[in-house]
C-alpha cells in the first residue's frame, strides 16, 4: 500500500507541473539514436542528440564492443577498488590522458556522476566554490554535496568573478577556493572565457575546474576547450563525458597524477559504484583512437553546423551568438516555441523546444544539434521545414 503522504505529494506536484506546462513527456526512440530516428513509427531528422560525431552508431565502435562482450562479458562485476578495474578501463584512462595531454585520468560511470564525485572529493565545508550561474545541474549538485559555500557569479562576467574571488579569498574564511565553469554552455553554445578565468585563478590561487561535456570532441580539433585555448597546464580538473561526442557512456577527470590518485581513494562513486561495462570501456577507447588518428569527423561536424547556421540565418531566424555546433533558433515567446517544435515534428524534424525556466523568460528557443553524421540532404529537409513553419506562424 502506498503511503498517503507520498500519494498526496505526488498528486499535488504532478498536477502543479502539468498546470505550469513543465511535465516532461518522454518520446521513446525505436532503434538507434542516429541522424534519423524513429519515434512512434515516424522517421525524423534528429536534431536533438549530443552525438556530435555520430559515433554512437559507428560500425568501428560496435565491432570492438561486440568483441569485448565475447572476451570480457557484459559487466565489470565489482566497483573499481574491489576487483572491477579491468584492463579495458586502464587502457581507456591511459588513452584519455594522452588525448587530453595530462598526466593521468580517472573514469566514472557518467558525466553527472563524475561531477558529483570529483568536486566533493576535494572541496568541503571549510571551502568556497565560485560557480558560473549557468553551470550544469551536475555541477550544482556536486557543489552542494561538497558542503562548500557556493558563490554564484554572473554568466561569463569576469568583473563579477574577480570581485567575488577577491572577497572570498581576502575574507580569510576559506581553506580553498575553486572556480568552476562549463567549457561550452549547452543552451546558447557560447564558450567559457577560460583565459580570463585562469588569469583570475592565478591571481587568487583558485583551484580551476572545467566541465567540458560539450567541448570535448568539438573544440580544439576534438581535444576540448582547454586545448582550444592552449591552457592544458593551467586547469586542474578537465572533466569530460564519454556520452556526447565520444558516443558511449561515462565521464572522466583529466589532471595531474597526484590529483587523480586522490580521486581514486576518495571519490565515492569510484569506490562504491560498479564500473562501466567492458563494451562501454572499449568503445570509448576506440572513439578516442579515432579522434587522435584523424580530425575528419570533427571537421565534418563544423561543416554541417555552419551549413545549418547559414541556412537558418538566411531564412531570417535569430540563431543567437553560439560559437559551437549548438544552434539555438531563438523564437522568444514560450508558446510560439512549443508550437514550432510540435510542427517540426509533424514535418519530420525532431528538435526540442527549450523554454523558461530552463532559459530566461522570453528567450524560448528550438535547440538544434547538428552532427557529423547528418547529410546535406537531411539538413536541407530540416531547413525546408523551418521555412515552411516560420512562414506559417508569421515568425519570418
Ligand atoms: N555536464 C554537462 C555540461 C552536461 O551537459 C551533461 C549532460 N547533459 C553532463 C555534465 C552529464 O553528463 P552525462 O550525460 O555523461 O552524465
Amino acid at each position: 500500500m502506498t503511503s498517503k503522504a507520498l500519494q498526496s505529494f505526488l498528486e499535488e506536484n504532478i498536477t502543479d507541473l502539468k498546470e505550469r506546462g513543465l511535465y516532461n513527456e518522454i518520446d521513446p526512440v525505436q532503434g538507434a539514436n542516429g541522424p534519423i530516428i524513429n519515434i512512434d513509427g515516424k522517421e525524423l531528422v534528429n536534431l536533438s542528440s549530443n552525438n556530435y560525431l555520430g559515433l554512437a552508431t559507428d560500425d568501428r565502435l560496435k565491432e570492438v564492443a561486440k568483441d569485448a562482450v565475447d572476451s570480457h562479458g557484459v559487466g565489470a562485476g565489482a566497483v573499481r577498488t574491489i576487483n572491477g578495474t579491468l584492463d579495458l578501463h586502464l587502457e581507456l584512462e591511459k588513452k584519455l590522458a594522452a588525448f587530453k595531454g595530462t598526466e593521468a585520468v580517472i573514469s566514472y560511470q557518467s558525466g553527472f556522476n563524475c561531477n558529483m564525485a570529483a568536486i566533493s572529493a576535494v572541496m568541503d565545508k571549510n571551502d568556497a566554490i565560485l560557480s558560473d550561474e549557468l553551470n550544469h545541474a551536475s555541477i550544482i549538485d556536486g557543489c552542494r554535496l561538497s558542503k562548500a559555500k557556493i558563490i554564484r557569479f554572473s554568466h561569463s562576467d569576469m568583473d563579477d568573478l574577480r570581485a567575488k574571488a577577491k572577497e572570498a579569498v581576502e575574507s580569510g574564511q576559506y581553506n580553498k577556493v575553486m572556480v568552476i565553469t562549463d567549457g561550452v554552455f549547452s543552451m546558447d553554445g557560447d564558450v567559457a572565457k577560460l583565459p580570463e578565468i585562469v588569469e583570475v585563478a592565478e591571481e587568487f590561487d583558485l583551484i580551476t575546474y572545467v566541465d567540458d561535456a560539450h567541448g570535448s570532441g568539438v573544440l580544439g580539433k576534438g581535444a576540448g576547450t582547454v586545448k582550444h585555448f592552449g591552457l592544458q597546464d593551467k586547469v586542474d580538473f578537465q572533466m569530460g563525458t564519454l556520452s556526447k561526442a565520444i558516443g558511449v557512456i561515462g565521464g572522466y577527470v583529466a589532471g595531474k597524477g597526484e590529483l587523480i590518485d586522490w580521486l581514486k581513494v576518495r571519490s565515492r562513486p569510484f569506490l562504491f559504484s560498479t564500473a562501466v561495462s567492458p563494451a562501454d570501456a572499449v568503445a570509448s577507447t576506440k572513439a578516442v583512437d579515432l579522434l587522435m588518428e584523424s580530425t575528419d569527423l570533427n571537421e565534418k561536424l563544423w561543416e554541417n553546423s555552419q551549413y545549418l547556421k547559414d541556412g537558418l540565418k538566411k531564412l531570417g531566424f535569430d540563431i543567437g551568438d553560439s560559437e559551437t555546433p549548438i544552434t539555438p533558433c531563438i523564437l522568444g515567446d514560450e508558446k510560439d516555441t512549443q508550437d514550432f517544435s510540435k510542427r517540426l515534428y509533424e514535418e519530420g524534424v525532431y528538435a526540442k523546444s527549450i523554454v523558461f525556466p530552463t532559459v530566461p523568460r522570453g528567450t524560448g528557443r528550438v535547440r538544434n544539434m547538428p552532427t557529423a553524421a547528418h547529410t546535406k540532404e537531411m539538413l536541407d529537409n530540416a531547413l525546408f521545414a523551418y521555412e515552411k513553419i516560420g512562414k506559417e506562424l508569421g515568425l519570418i
